[in-house]
């Protein structure tokens, strides 16, 4: 349908308005016989026709056009009254950004944005009717802290209300419990299973460390018997050494008295016994 011809400032050229509902050309389609119409207007009309209602030359959709330029321009370019001139809006505008204006409209009629409210008010209006609307979300006057939704609920039973709430809390809290509880426990068993492992890694560890004690302390009683023989095989070539050297003294003395300058010496060591000094101070001298 095109725009109502009342609501436009000054003259409009007939090449304008719509051949079939007489309004200016809304969304307009050409025909090749040049007349035009709003494309609601002529495709309604070609379900029934398949001429051009102005003319009828034969026409059909395939053959349609859009509006010649100049003559777009010249609709965009029409001055037109607001749709909401009759409840007070002033505005007049160009065709070409009139649904602008009528989007933003302040005298707009728009549904109320609660629900179930079936109220259409003025976009002007809107916040003074949102702020009493029977069906705005409110909380209780009581203060029970429900949630009123619309007039149906306003009676409702505050300690029921709070009744409903507490049990849900209390629901929750033992649910809550109920998860930290569990939480714990499998944390504690966790934690067990992990001592247990470690404690039998550390028995291991001590069992290691006894037999490697029990190894040293057996090689130290070796090497402290082996001292000991050491220090036995010592003292006895101390002896012997000591002997060796009295027999050496008292044979130097022999030897230097005049008396014993012969060829015999009485006191010289018989052979058998200078054999064992021999061995005596070889084995002092290898310690
Ligand atoms: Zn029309
Ligand atoms: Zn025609
Ligand atoms: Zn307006
Ligand atoms: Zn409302
Ligand atoms: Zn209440």
């Amino acid at each position: 349908m095109g725009y109502d011809m009342d609501r436009f400032v000054g003259h409009v050229n007939e090449g304008l308005i719509c051949c079939i509902c007489r309004g200016v050309l809304q969304d307009p389609l050409q025909a090749p016989c040049e007349h035009a119409f709003c494309t609601s207007c002529i495709y309604r009309w070609l379900l029934q026709h398949n001429s051009c209602p102005e003319d009828r030359q034969s026409l059909d959709l395939s053959v349609l056009r859009p509006l010649y330029r100049y003559m777009r321009n010249d609709l965009n370019q029409l001055q037109l009254h607001c749709t909401n001139k009759d409840r007070g809006c002033e505005i007049v505008c160009s065709l070409e950004s009139i649904d602008s204006h009528e989007c933003d409209c302040e005298y707009s009629q728009i549904p109320c944005p609660n629900n179930a409210c079936p109220v259409q008010v003025e976009r002007r209006n809107l916040y003074s009717h949102v702020a009493s609307c029977e069906f705005r979300a409110h909380e209780c006057p009581n203060g029970c802290g429900y949630i009123i939704l619309g007039p149906d609920d306003a009676q409702h039973n505050c300690v029921a209300e709070l009744r409903t709430e507490l049990e849900l809390l209390r629901s929750d809290i033992i649910c809550q419990m109920e998860d930290k509880k569990q939480e714990m426990q499998s944390r504690l068993n966790s934690q067990r299973r992990h001592m247990v492992k470690k404690e039998s890694l550390l028995q291991k560890d001590i069992e290691q460390l006894k037999s490697q004690m029990s190894k040293m302390m057996s090689k130290m009683q070796d090497l402290m018997a082996t001292e000991r023989q050491h220090r036995q095989e010592l003292e006895q070539a101390e002896l012997g050494k000591r002997e060796l050297l009295e027999i050496m003294k008292n044979f130097q003395k022999d030897s230097s008295s005049p008396r014993n300058r012969s060829r015999k010496a009485p006191h010289s060591p018989p052979p058998a016994r200078l054999h064992t000094m021999k061995l005596k101070i070889g084995e002092a001298t290898a310690l």
